[in-house]
């Protein structure tokens, strides 16, 4: 396997060593615009290397967020999804089918006076946007 050039860069760049699994994950997130689950991630994965473990995956991908390459995405289950994109950008999940969904990054109205945060020193935030998928909706709309 040749590494991509970029996944392996910012693997350096971040200060973790190589190894393949977390080539093998980041290449699997990278190739999205995709929100994986850390169980969707293991049967991909097994699927090409079937000598990777579950716990070795769920690591992996605390050591990867923890590096600031792979960031957790909230979501109502119990399974955390999680993005390889790492641009500021909002979400939107739909209700039907549970895709996930990247909107382009847009800043929220400045509202009258400061929002009551709590005295909390917010670092960043996304908006989720949930509903029915053109497709739901499509399809709603046929039967
Ligand atoms: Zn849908
Ligand atoms: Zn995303």
């Amino acid at each position: 396997m040749t590494p991509a050039p970029d996944i392996e860069h910012h693997l350096r760049a971040s200060g973790l060593r190589f190894t393949a699994q977390r080539y093998g994950v980041l290449k699997y997130l990278a190739a999205g615009p995709y929100h994986a689950t850390a169980d969707e991630i293991y049967a991909a994965l097994t699927e090409r290397e079937p000598l990777v473990s579950r716990a070795t995956v769920y690591n992996t991908l605390k050591e990867l967020t923890r590096a600031g390459l792979v960031r957790e995405f909230p979501s109502d289950s119990n399974a955390a999804r999680y993005d390889a994109n790492l641009h500021p950008h909002h979400h939107f999940v739909c209700d039907d089918c549970g895709a996930v969904e990247d909107i382009a990054w847009f800043e929220l109205p400045r509202q009258s006076g400061q929002p009551d945060l709590g005295g909390h020193n917010i670092r960043s935030y996304e908006v989720v946007f949930r509903g029915t998928c053109g497709q739901c909706s499509r399809s709603a709309g046929a039967s």
